[in-house]
């Protein structure tokens, strides 16, 4: 993405897990599909000839999907704007948190939950904490099985259950140090 990919028609979007072996992931494969000025999809790789020129965007998923947003071309335009068949700019294809890409994570998310996990960890967030204990229980809460989630992660399945199973050790597993305040103490637990 980025400089060096002005030649590409446009891009597809595919979740990294889907190259780690991830198989569910492979149902997701979003694009900003171009839009015609009859309202229509275009077919933007061989528009056949008398095709209406793109008129703007939408974000669509393989798996059926489609964003809410309609992203103009009178408001976005294309980089080479005497093309009828323009490329869609940055601010419609997005980033993983905007535009239509942005659409399109947002979706990938709520269809896998597990992947949110995935993507904490892959941003550094410590497998111990408190955001992916709430990814993973949103995922398990969504009725993803301990080997979906593992799989979705890239850890053992019994790591996964026990790291952030129910009968993982409590979060403040490290004896306080001696010195400062201590915080109040947790309901009563074993002390070690
Ligand atoms: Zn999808």
């Amino acid at each position: 993405m980025g400089i060096g990919d002005q030649h590409v028609k446009h891009q597809v979007w595919i979740h990294e897990t889907a190259f780690d072996g991830y198989d569910p992931a492979l149902d997701h494969l979003g694009w900003a599909q171009p839009i015609g000025t009859d309202g229509k999809p275009i077919n933007e790789l061989d528009p056949p000839p008398g095709s209406p020129p793109v008129a703007g965007w939408r974000c669509f998923c393989e798996c059926s999907w489609q964003g809410a947003q309609y992203y103009p071309r009178a408001e976005f335009p294309c980089a080479d704007d005497t093309n009828p068949y323009g490329d869609p700019p940055p601010a419609v294809e997005g980033t993983s948190l905007t535009g239509a890409k942005g659409e399109w994570y947002r979706h990938v998310h709520r269809a896998l939950p597990e992947l949110i996990a995935h993507d904490l960890l892959k941003l550094g967030v410590p497998l111990t904490h408190q955001e992916v204990r709430m990814a993973v229980q949103l995922a398990r809460n969504a009725g993803k099985s301990w080997s979906q989630i593992a799989a979705a992660t890239g850890i053992l399945r019994v790591e996964a259950e026990t790291l952030w199973g129910s009968r993982r050790h409590p979060p403040a597993q490290r004896p306080w140090p001696h010195h400062g305040r201590r915080p109040d103490p947790p309901a009563r637990g074993p002390q070690r």
